[in-house]
């Protein structure tokens, strides 16, 4: 039996162990637990940032027990779960949660809990894959002991990710999200009936789920830093989720070599965005403006025809658009003038207003646009640096149009 209590003592601040088997050891009908992707990723030897604890039993109960045995302040507690968050003295923050069985009334939506305080073999049959179903007893009697009643181990070994059950994705299809996130960061497999049953979903899917969750684990997916998510997005068809009738035209590799040169802030966006144009989801996934901007401006660009032959014709066509949609245009239309932009233009900005021009002479009209559009036109050539550089252009030109 494979045994990780040297790993587990390495990843949980020794207070809070101490503190656990003072109180376990008290309260023996209390049983605590590593389950899920903590357990998995102690397993795998990943770092772990962030360990939560499984009661067997009800968690806020025996999170009452620590508090009284002056071990830990309970901070918040989620009545309907029976989930705790405990400060212990070193400062260490942990959540408790109880052992629980879910049920999908609604399929694709959030599940509800049905029985509170389950046996841990119960608890572990409600998770995505057989590798997250995994637990490390903390009791004294076998800490660090692995407890797997679904066959995660193997599958740890064999890399691969097995659903528990046949209406795996049809409950929660936000699991084939989560299967493609850990199948890249891991290189692991769907295993083969796994992915028949995807495929299956994937060929009818339910447009009525919870696209807020959706979209949660496709900005974790689609956050990652490899390619090889969008590979997989495509060939495996789960972009049938957002929008059954797109057709990838993106190159993942000349894609990804372009997030590492420009760095956009909504990555997952910049991947994403073509697939979102057109799609009826796209009302449903809860987007900020920003983000719905991302999309909307990509579709603008890639219905509209720029003047290229000048650098303002370029300037005024991308100026404003968001940098996701311009390098977005640059993957489907392979113009090397929107990474112009980018490279050379994005940034200016003229520093003389329309008060600089009344000051020269010029009463207010419709002249202005024109004498704004010939000063960028000189400052996006590079010819004028500064303030002054602008004012004497300005100056130059009213002479120009006095004559
Ligand atoms: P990550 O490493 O990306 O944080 P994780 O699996 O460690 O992934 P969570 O997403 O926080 O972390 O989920 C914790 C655990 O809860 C999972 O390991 C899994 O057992 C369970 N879980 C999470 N989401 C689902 C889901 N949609 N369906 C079933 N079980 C889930």
């Amino acid at each position: 039996m494979t045994n990780i209590s040297s790993k587990i003592l390495t990843a949980l601040p020794s207070s809070v162990n101490d503190a656990l088997k003072r109180v376990i050891e008290h309260k023996k009908s209390f049983k605590c637990y590593i389950v899920g992707g903590v357990a998995r990723d102690l397993l795998l030897g990943r770092e772990i940032f962030d360990v939560d604890i499984t009661v067997e039993g009800d968690a806020v109960e025996f999170a009452g027990i620590l508090e009284t045995k002056n071990e830990a302040k309970i901070v918040q507690t989620q009545p309907e779960l029976r989930t705790a968050k405990l400060k212990f003295k070193n400062g260490a923050e942990i959540d408790f949660a109880s052992t629980r069985t879910e049920a999908y009334p609604k399929k694709g939506h959030l599940p509800v809990p049905v029985k509170i305080g389950c046996p841990l073999e119960e608890d572990v049959k409600r998770r995505d894959f057989t590798v997250n179903a995994l637990a490390a007893s903390l009791n004294e009697e076998d800490f660090g002991e692995i407890r797997d009643f679904t066959g995660g181990r193997e599958d740890l070994e064999k890399k691969q990710l097995r659903i528990l059950h046949k209406a795996s994705f049809i409950d929660d299809p936000t699991r084939i999200i989560r299967g493609l996130k850990f199948s890249v960061r891991f290189d692991f497999e769907l295993e083969p009936e796994t992915r028949t049953l995807q495929d299956e979903y994937l060929n009818n899917p339910n447009a009525d789920i919870s696209y807020s969750r959706l979209k949660s684990e496709l900005m974790q997916a689609f956050s990652l830093p490899y390619p090889e998510v969008w590979k997989k997005f495509t060939e495996q068809n789960i972009f049938t989720l957002i929008n059954k009738d797109f057709k990838s035209e993106i190159n993942a590799d000349k894609a990804f070599s372009l997030i590492k040169k420009y760095k956009p802030a909504n990555q997952w966006l910049f991947w994403l965005a073509p697939v979102f144009i057109g799609s009826k989801t796209l009302d449903l996934m809860n987007f900020t403006r920003e983000e719905k901007k991302i999309i909307t401006d990509l579709e603008k660009i890639l219905n509209s025809t720029p003047q290229q032959n000048s650098n303002l014709g370029i300037y005024k066509f991308f100026n404003g658009i968001e940098k996701e949609a311009v390098l977005g245009y640059y993957l489907f239309t392979n113009q090397h003038f929107a990474l112009d932009f980018l490279d050379n233009l994005a940034e200016i900005r003229l520093q003389i207003t329309g008060e600089d021009i009344k000051k020269a002479g010029m009463p207010p009209s419709s002249i202005y646009n024109e004498i704004f559009d010939a000063i960028l036109e000189e400052k996006l050539s590079g010819n004028l640096c500064s303030r002054e550089d602008e004012l004497d252009f300005l100056k130059f030109l009213i002479k120009e149009l006095k004559k």
